[in-house]
């Protein structure tokens, strides 16, 4: 397996719940190294252009209002198969349909307040790096 890397978002649910180290303790015992992190605030504008593929989604206006309701925490994770891997130990974004032992079964409140955002594809996890992160910050 390649080592890859994945963007990943701890939502403002878990900042406000001061569980951001809970959910990092359970991606490192999974083998994935933190390689940059930030907390930010983000504006409407930085929400929105990030989910701006969910644009014509009926919870988009929400989504927003949510991920810009308190901090978040981006973070880069690095791992053999990081962008599958992480996808499987997140959980179902709907915390009712994720499998035991994931981060959205243990920490999340619902389908929008579900604590954490993982990169679907190589391809988009480039892009989102990208968003948030220059190269100088990423140090594995
Ligand atoms: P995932 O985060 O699992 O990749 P999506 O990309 O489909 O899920 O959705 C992005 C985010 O939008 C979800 O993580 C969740 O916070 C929110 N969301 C998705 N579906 C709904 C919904 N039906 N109602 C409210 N919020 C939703
Ligand atoms: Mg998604």
């Amino acid at each position: 397996m390649a080592l890859e890397r994945t963007l990943s978002i701890l939502k403002p649910d878990a900042t406000q719940r001061n569980i951001t180290g809970q959910i990092n303790a359970v991606l490192e015992n999974a083998g994935f190294k933190i390689v940059a992190q930030k907390r930010l605030q983000l504006s409407a504008a930085q929400a929105g252009a990030f989910y701006a593929v969910h644009k014509e989604r009926p919870f988009y206006g929400e989504l927003v209002a949510f991920m810009t309701s308190g901090p978040v925490v981006v973070q880069v994770l690095e791992r053999d198969n990081a962008v599958a891997a992480y996808r499987d130990v997140m959980g179902a974004t709907n915390p009712a349909n994720a499998a035991e032992g994931t981060i959205r079964k243990m920490f999340a409140e619902s389908i929008e307040r579900n604590s954490v955002h993982g990169s679907d594809s190589l391809e988009n996890a480039a892009n989102e790096i990208a968003f948030f992160f220059s190269g100088l910050e990423i140090v594995a």
